[in-house]
């Protein structure tokens, strides 16, 4: 059965509000980790350890290759993370 001009209008704008309502949205995946560091007698070497962090790494593809960058908490949120 064919659809009328205006049934398609009408699906086309709820299409587009849907998309519009999105907010950011990316690719590749987030990680979130806590580290140690290398300084002898820090707290992240202790027992237990008590890490650095949260940091926040966004991995992804960029032409065939993967790339991790370091974001700030204010990018991760970004990121709906
Ligand atoms: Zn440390």
């Amino acid at each position: 059965m064919r659809k009328t001009p205006a049934r398609d209008e009408e699906r086309y704008e709820e299409l587009k509000g849907a998309i519009a309502g999105l907010g950011y949205f990316r690719y590749g995946s987030l990680t979130r980790r806590f580290m140690p560091c290398g300084k002898a007698g820090c707290r992240c070497q202790a027992s237990p350890p008590q890490l650095h962090g949260p940091y926040y790494q966004w991995t992804r593809k960029v032409v065939g290759k993967t790339v991790t960058v370091r974001l700030s908490r204010q990018e991760a949120a970004l990121l709906n993370f």
